[in-house]
């Protein structure tokens, strides 16, 4: 049997899949093939594509022989991507409606949710006609069951959910391998769960929010988590993240079912960080995701010990994403949101206090994220002067932010505000781009000079792509900073940069230390003092015998010994 797994990628609040990462979607699908098949003796061939790959004309002839596709994508919280673009229904339908062979399953968010499309917008529905089932279960034991039913469709049922967290053990372990076939590998980053679901399920959920939707939280025990990053481990994987849930400092807490917010357990993350050290002593990323702040201030002291386990066991960089969403209190109340502005406040302090230290990549160890939705119910043009004060206040108490995020709301059929539409976030548009561009010029520069100040090295910088004489790479992490070097240089490299200007929300680096006998004139003119008429006398006076040649070449003395620090010579 010849299955295809076709990676339109997913982008949900608690699972990210566009390259760098890869999803765990993709990888229990395919775990789910590889383990049955085993177990009843078919001889399956498994191949691998990612939707840009297949743009590009890679994948096409594979998948119109094959028996069965499954498609794997959906985008609830859609962003800009560096590193792929997510297909949409229009674009499958496209390129699907005339493959007849194989059957076609279409499984992750976009099967449960529909299409995000924009922010602000209604989700797109999935195309008609194109797929045989559409998976609003789970689509790795739909893939289970086609195959054990010889891909005899009416024998499948697409809703049909996991009932434990053990059904996925065996499957996210088959699955694995598949990590090997994409296109960015040994490059990527996989993306784990440790849970889903939202224990505020319990009051109903943010009014935005698909993932009350998943339940209450069923906890994958310790060992299944660590096992299934061994055997990541074992086929090559160095960079991992705990991507999939809504919180993880709330990962295995006590009283899901009873409390809003359990209490966290501090000891259960301690054996969680220590295994996987243990099974991956050679990883180069481990890093997080998203964390309530009402749990962080609802249990300071349990919480600013997760803080300091992860500090401890994690690689520097890692960003604790925190659901903001609002500070302005009534649009708190009337959406039913995790947490009031000032205990959003609180987490952030916590986890300043725990995690502002630089570490070994030149990015803080653990900094906090806010995330702001816009389009909400009781949004009023005060809800933005609320939200602008309270990232003021950050600023100005000297707290540090590792990125603002500012989105409109999607609206997905399955969540209270698909009662409300997008009627509120038409009638914002205007103050919503106004709120975005004060705050991209006002705030995220400041911080950004605050989180990398210039001067500071920032190791393994991945080069991905040129733009003109630009070079454009971010480190293998979560949320990366984009970095431009000026000066066209090879790409997929890893490179030490030094930063030397900052954008809004990207900084300027130069490679550190810089062969300035070799280094292109865009390069040189980004040094500190350069510009355009020094790099040119640079190059004239080209090759340097040492470091103090360099200096020693400049008409005004003081430049070149401030660049000391940036150059070597070879
Ligand atoms: S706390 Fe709110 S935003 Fe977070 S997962 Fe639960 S319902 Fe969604």
């Amino acid at each position: 049997m010849n299955v295809i797994i076709l990676d339109g990628y997913v982008d949900e609040p608690t699972c990210l899949g566009v390259p760098p990462y890869i999803s765990p979607y993709v990888r229990y699908a395919a775990g789910a093939a590889l383990k049955t098949a085993k177990e009843l003796c078919l001889d399956l061939k498994l191949l691998y594509f990612t939707i840009d790959q297949l743009r590009s004309g890679v994948g096409f002839k594979e998948i119109i022989k094959a028996d069965l596709l499954v498609v794997i994508c959906g985008t609830a919280v859609p962003g800009k991507y560096l590193g792929g673009t997510p297909a949409s229904s229009s674009e499958l339908a496209r390129l699907l409606s005339g493959v007849e062979r194989p059957v076609k399953v279409l499984g992750g968010p976009a099967a449960k949710f529909g299409f995000g499309t924009e922010g602000g917008r209604r989700a797109a529905a999935v195309p008609e006609g194109v797929f045989d089932i559409v998976a609003t279960g789970d689509v790795e034991l739909v893939i289970s069951q086609l195959i054990a039913e010889r891909l005899c469709v009416e024998r499948v049922a697409p809703e049909e959910h996991r009932e434990s967290v053990s059904q996925i053990r065996n499957f996210a372990i088959y699955g694995a391998e598949i990590v090997r076939q994409h296109p960015n590998f040994p490059h990527i980053i996989a993306e784990l769960e440790t849970y889903r679901g939202c224990a505020r399920s319990l009051v109903g959920g943010c009014s935005f929010c698909v993932e009350p939707n998943k339940g209450l939280p069923d906890f994958r025990p310790v060992e299944d988590v660590v096992d299934e990053v061994a055997a990541l481990y074992k086929v090559g994987v160095r960079h991992f993240r705990f991507g999939s849930q809504p919180c993880l400092f709330s990962y295995m807490a006590e009283g899901v079912g009873e409390l809003e917010f359990p209490k966290p357990n501090s000891e259960a993350l301690e054996r969680l960080y220590r295994g996987i050290r243990a099974v991956a002593p050679k990883l180069r990323t481990l890093h997080m995701d998203n964390a309530n702040p009402g749990t962080l201030a609802a249990y300071p002291e349990e919480c600013r010990r997760i803080a300091k386990i992860i500090v401890k066991y994690h690689t520097a960089g890692d960003v604790v994403a925190l659901g903001v969403e609002s500070a302005d209190p009534e649009v708190v109340r009337r959406n039913n949101l995790k947490a009031m502005p000032e205990d959003c406040m609180k987490a952030i302090e916590l986890l300043n206090e725990v995690g502002a230290r630089r570490g070994e990549n030149g990015l803080p160890e653990l900094l906090p994220g806010v995330n702001f939705v816009f389009g909400l119910l009781g949004e009023t043009k005060k809800t933005y002067e609320l939200n602008y004060e309270f990232l003021r206040e950050v600023l100005e108490r000297g707290l540090l932010l590792r990125r603002i995020n500012l989105r409109q709301v999607m609206i997905f059929p399955t969540t209270r505000m698909a009662k409300v539409g997008d009627r509120i976030m038409r009638r914002h548009k205007r103050l919503f781009r106004s709120f975005k561009r004060r705050v991209r010029e006002e705030i995220d520069r400041e911080m950004l000079k605050r989180v990398v100040p210039r001067g500071v090295v920032l190791r393994d910088v991945l080069t991905e792509m040129h733009e003109g004489k630009t070079t454009f790479g971010r480190q293998l992490g979560t949320y990366p900073l984009l970095v431009g070097i000026p000066g066209v240089y090879e790409l997929r490299r890893f490179l030490d940069v030094k930063v030397v200007d900052y954008g809004f929300r990207s900084i300027t680096a130069v490679p550190f230390p810089l062969d300035v006998n070799t280094a292109p004139k865009e390069t040189l003119m980004a040094l500190p003092g350069v510009g355009e008429r020094r790099a040119a006398a640079i190059e004239r006076k080209r090759p340097f015998k040492s470091v103090e040649d360099f200096v020693s070449a400049f008409d005004d003395k003081a430049v070149g010994e401030k660049l000391r620090e940036y150059v070597k010579v070879l």
